[in-house]
């Protein structure tokens, strides 16, 4: 079945351009490779404090090695990850909560997803 609709080709074609700049732009802001260190500014929950963190994306966040189908890799394998994980606990001077903050991350170290307990995110952003 072929229909030529020409009224209708514009329209997706911006919307898709639109889409395109939008994550273009997401992607940027929360997502740079090259920078070697993650700034989390948190909010303690019990007393208020806003808590900053630098995490050093090299050290810090612990690889997950899995093949695809979801099991993990046999040891003979050449290793690589398929995502990483970060576990951080902070403490503020204020009061002795401690702030758990986990995060899962692509193979790129993009950030998938984040939680946290005792505190919510201000913030997270690139630093050097
Ligand atoms: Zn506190």
């Amino acid at each position: 079945m072929v229909r030529k609709r020409n009224g209708d080709v514009v329209v997706p074609t911006l919307l898709e351009r639109l889409g395109h700049a939008i994550w273009g732009k997401d992607d940027q802001c929360c997502c740079d490779p090259s920078s070697p260190a993650l700034q989390i500014v948190v909010r303690c929950s019990h007393c208020g404090e806003v808590i900053r963190t630098r995490v050093e994306k090299a050290y810090e966040l612990e690889a997950e090695y899995e093949t695809s189908n979801g099991h993990r890799a046999h040891e003979h394998e050449e290793p690589r990850p398929t995502g990483y994980t970060l576990h951080k606990e902070m403490l503020g001077a204020r009061c002795q909560q401690l702030i758990n903050v986990t995060m899962h991350f692509d193979a790129n170290r993009c950030i998938l997803q984040r939680q946290i307990e005792g505190g919510e995110f201000l913030e997270i952003s690139d630093c050097l």
